[in-house]
């Protein structure tokens, strides 16, 4: 069987091994922490000195063919001097949306949430409902704090309609009726 080609890259990493259990239908990348990789605070940046301890990370990544794909780590974990606590370092391709997906498959899952149903999405991809809903939740709260709402310049009513008669009195479609309610 052909082997499936190498062309992940992830900055601060090299990729140690990938894993293929192809009759699972999953892929495994282990990374190995390159010597010069910042030891930056995820929160705020600030350099931090002493190793507080490590965990492992199986982040899900983007699916390669049709094979399930997770990236494996360690994320280390220091003294953040300006937090004044123990912090995770940061890792650029940690999804800044969920802890759990890399930034560029969470990228790839909020533009199909953009046009189809969330459910839906979650099916194709074998995820949990709650877990793709706090994903778009989580990202459409971070484009909400972008978005500057625009200056109102027209107002305009289409199609109000509570009442029981047909017409009120001297109410008309005509174009010159209409042009009335215009401010
Ligand atoms: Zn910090």
């Amino acid at each position: 069987m052909p082997s499936i080609p190498r062309f992940v890259a992830y900055e601060g990493y090299e990729v140690l091994d990938f894993k293929e259990f192809l009759s699972q239908g999953r892929i495994e990348i282990h990374l190995e922490r390159k010597k010069d990789k910042p030891f930056n605070c995820y929160r705020c940046g600030t350099q931090m000195m002493a190793i507080r301890g490590r965990y492992r990370l199986r982040l899900k990544e983007m699916p390669i063919f049709n094979y399930e794909c997770r990236v494996w780590l360690w994320r280390y974990q220091g003294y953040c001097s300006k937090c004044k606590k123990a912090r995770s370092e940061a890792v650029s391709f940690i999804s800044s949306d969920t802890p759990h997906l890399t930034d560029r498959y969470a990228w790839f899952l909020g533009n199909l949430f953009e046009i189809a149903a969330v459910s839906r999405v979650a099916e194709m991809f074998q995820m949990k409902e709650s877990t793709a809903l706090d994903l778009d939740f989580n990202r459409l709260k971070r484009l909400l704090t972008q978005y500057k709402i625009p200056e109102v310049t027209e107002i305009s009513v289409d199609e109000v309609y509570a009442r029981k008669h047909d017409k009120f009195e001297g109410e008309s479609r005509s174009r010159s009726f209409l042009l009335s309610f215009q401010t």
